[in-house]
């Protein structure tokens, strides 16, 4: 079976947000016929077994991170960053990964009462974080978990982050982000290549974050494939991109089936070269 894409440059695994493990990410991609993959969890790198078990499958897989940030958009939304290319050993993502695993357990810490304070009941934590095998909740977490007790009936996710969970909402609990000229910092201190998601900006604002993040922060490249990207946005992210001489990526930004399948969204392999060939650079 060919994949619409053969190149899909954003994917989650377990080791952040999403559903399958490293290895059922990889055995997948492997069945539809991905050549070319990057995982990018959030804030947090892979492991050397996942090189070797890509390898093993014919797959080229990038070492990848996605970057939360604190946003750039004059309305504060996030700009994040997908770090590609990245040594997932380094010293440098541990401490970013532990940093980030202290900020994300105050979090959820903080949001547990909110919950309580606005639909009543017992949120106990301790099962919950067991049934999610992680040491703290994700916002996807608090979403599934508000589904399945039957608080957000008909509420797809994009609505609940723009209704529940943007500032100023009933779910609104801040965490500490970096800014996103320091996670074009830390992938290249990583040795990736730093690539601008788009999906959380509004189009209006593209053009000058882009020309702020090239002038002040290095960026490398532009996410001009993304699910959520309707085809005339696509060709206006192409189109800058080209503008501004960045790489272009894209991917599927999988996380589980039902919220949309792998290399569904990404790029050629024709399309990925100049990317592939830069990574391929010492
Ligand atoms: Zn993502």
């Amino acid at each position: 079976m060919t994949p619409p894409y053969p190149v899909d440059l954003h994917c989650h695994t377990s080791r952040s947000d999403g559903a399958w493990s490293p290895q059922q990410v990889l055995a997948h991609a492997a069945d539809i016929g991905v050549r070319v993959l990057a995982m990018t969890d959030h804030e947090i790198g892979g492991d050397p077994d996942t090189l070797t078990a890509a390898e093993a499958l014919g797959i080229q897989l990038v070492p990848g991170i996605e970057i939360i940030t604190c946003g750039r958009g004059h309305s504060g939304e996030k700009a994040d960053i997908l770090g590609l290319g990245i040594d997932w050993q380094a010293p440098a993502l541990a401490a970013h990964a532990a940093g980030n695993r202290q900020a994300q357990c105050n979090w959820t810490a903080a949001i547990v009462p909110r919950l309580v304070e606005q639909y009543g009941g017992h949120w106990p934590l301790e099962p919950w974080l067991a049934r999610v095998g992680q040491p703290f909740l994700h916002e996807g977490n608090v979403y599934d978990e508000l589904v399945r007790r039957g608080h957000l009936s008909g509420v797809r996710y994009e609505q609940y982050l723009a209704n529940y969970v943007a500032p100023g909402a009933p779910l609104h609990v801040p965490l500490q982000r970096p800014r996103a000229t320091d996670a074009i910092a830390l992938v290249h201190t990583l040795g990736g290549l730093a690539i601008l998601t788009l999906t959380d900006l509004d189009p209006a604002d593209w053009q000058p974050v882009v020309a702020a993040l090239c002038a002040d922060g290095s960026l490398d490249g532009l996410e001009v494939r993304h699910p959520k990207l309707s085809a005339e946005n696509q060709a206006r992210a192409q189109a800058l991109a080209h503008a501004h001489g960045l790489l272009l990526s894209g991917g599927s930004d999988f996380h589980k089936p039902a919220r949309g399948p792998l290399a569904q969204t990404g790029l050629t392999l024709d399309e990925a070269e100049p990317l592939l060939k830069r990574l391929r650079e010492p």
